[in-house]
């Protein structure tokens, strides 16, 4: 006779703590077996195997494993495709139930409802919960229904509809993980090497929430939480997130929304992958200079900001907001290359890589998303580095050759203002 279990699919939700769908596992009465699966649907399409997130999701999953080990438990470990990973499962369990938290990019999508028709033609009970975002899919749509496309609208909704419950962080009485001994494979075994980046517990820093409307523009300053991250990969609760942004900070607690109000826009308008938000942007004839995108990638433009932003990113997979602003608007604007180029730069480099906020603020940097900065609005370099980074500290950390090492500009600032201005002009007008 086969073991009846619950099985509990860890995914983007990497922590024991307030997980929704994991706690819902415990109250079945089954032992619950969890279960991670390096996807290899995902991780062969990876070029780089140096890869930050990785080590840092193995990071995370190695500090859970550690704590389900004090238990008696473990995580079972899987490097294939979910698919074979289900047939497997069932082969070896009497699997009950299938639970995991919901995931609302179009891949996870069609992912998900695939594996879920497999378990139910099996008679498996499947079910997903709520448990990355405060609001999701349609939750906050207008009176009409449709999904809202400007944020401050969506916001006003979005905190008229919070409610103290929606952002309750849950404990759980009883754990009732199935006893067993795992092991967990060596980011070797998975085909992937070690990078320098190491996990570390995402902490609630209260006192820079507290300030952070002050200070979140200058990126010299440690101004922002930096919890980009952990949210990505769920090992903090977004519920704690907000509970905190409601006691100390409304500016902090407009990021968040922003980060639902994009995830939300990539729901209801896929399409948003491959096209422009707004259609007569694709019209733009970008230039579209390879030489160019690499001086950019390789932070050699000559700006000396956009050069520091380029070189956080390549060195260490971040790179402060307010500088994603500015080098996501140079390549649009100044150098006219398609902002998928940058977008798709982005996804490669940053280890908060977000599909949903990548793509909305690389269009919203265009002009071409759904809330965007008009085009006309150029971005100037120079007095965003006198507004954002006048003693240069930002700079000279991150680009501290730029004194020594003269580099000439990539294209004259005002030059590539009415260029790029004529350029939009022709495909809007
Ligand atoms: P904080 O300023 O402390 O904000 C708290 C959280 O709010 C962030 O961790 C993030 O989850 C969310 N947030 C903040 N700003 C935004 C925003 N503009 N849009 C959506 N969510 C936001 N963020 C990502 O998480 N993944 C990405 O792939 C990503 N790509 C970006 C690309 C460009 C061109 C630009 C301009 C911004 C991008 N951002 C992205 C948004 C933002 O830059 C980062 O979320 C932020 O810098 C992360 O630092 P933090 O955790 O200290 O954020």
């Amino acid at each position: 006779m086969k073991e009846e279990v619950v099985v509990f699919w860890f995914r983007r939700d990497l922590r024991l703590h307030d997980n929704k769908g994991l706690n819902y596992a415990h109250t079945l009465g089954l032992p619950v077996l969890p279960v991670f699966i390096f996807d290899t649907n995902i991780l062969d399409d990876l070029v780089d195997k140096a890869d930050r997130r990785l080590s840092y999701i193995h990071g995370a999953l190695g500090a859970m494993q550690s704590a389900l080990e004090e238990q008696g438990a473990g995580i079972l470990f899987f490097h294939d495709d979910p698919a074979n990973v289900f047939r497997k499962l069932l082969i070896d369990y009497d699997v009950r139930t299938v639970v995991f938290n919901r995931d609302y990019e179009p891949d996870a999508i069609k992912r998900d409802e695939a594996i879920a028709l497999f378990l139910m033609k099996q008679n498996v009970r499947v079910t997903s919960f709520k448990d990355q975002v405060i609001f999701e899919r349609s939750e906050v749509v207008k009176p009409d229904g449709s999904p809202y496309a400007v944020y401050t609208p969506y916001a006003k909704k979005w905190k008229q509809l919070l409610q103290p419950e929606c952002y309750l962080s849950a404990g759980i009485s009883q754990h009732n993980f199935r006893r067993q001994t795992t092991k967990m494979p060596a980011l070797n075994d998975i085909g992937f090497l070690e990078t320098e980046e190491r996990f570390e517990a995402p902490e609630l820093d209260m006192k820079r929430i507290s300030c952070y409307d002050k200070t979140r523009d200058y990126p010299a300053v440690e101004g922002t939480t930096r919890l980009s991250v952990a949210l990505r990969f769920g090992t903090i609760s977004i519920r704690d997130c907000v509970a905190a942004a409601m006691e100390h900070n409304a500016v902090w607690l407009s990021e968040l929304i922003w980060r639902e109000f994009f995830m939300q826009v990539l729901y209801h308008f896929p399409r948003v992958v491959h096209h422009s938000f707004k259609p007569k942007y694709d019209n733009i004839k970008w230039r579209n200079n390879e030489k160019e995108f690499a001086l950019w990638c390789e932070g050699k433009t000559g700006y000396p900001i956009v050069d520091a932003g380029m070189k956080q990113l390549n060195e260490t997979g971040f790179m402060h907001n307010r500088v994603r602003m500015i080098t996501a608007s140079f390549l649009c604007k100044h150098l006219l290359i398609d902002w998928r180029w940058g977008e798709a730069f982005f996804a490669q480099k940053l280890i908060d890589y977000e599909l949903s906020s990548n793509n909305g603020n690389w269009q919203w940097a265009a002009g071409s998303g759904c809330d965007a900065a008009p085009y006309f609005r150029i971005f100037n370099p120079v007095l965003q580095t006198k507004k954002f980074d006048p003693d240069l500290v930002y700079i000279r950390t991150w680009n501290p050759a730029f004194e020594r090492n003269f580099l000439p500009p990539v294209v004259d600032h005002e030059l590539a203002r009415k260029r790029a201005l004529q350029a939009y002009k022709a495909a809007l007008e």
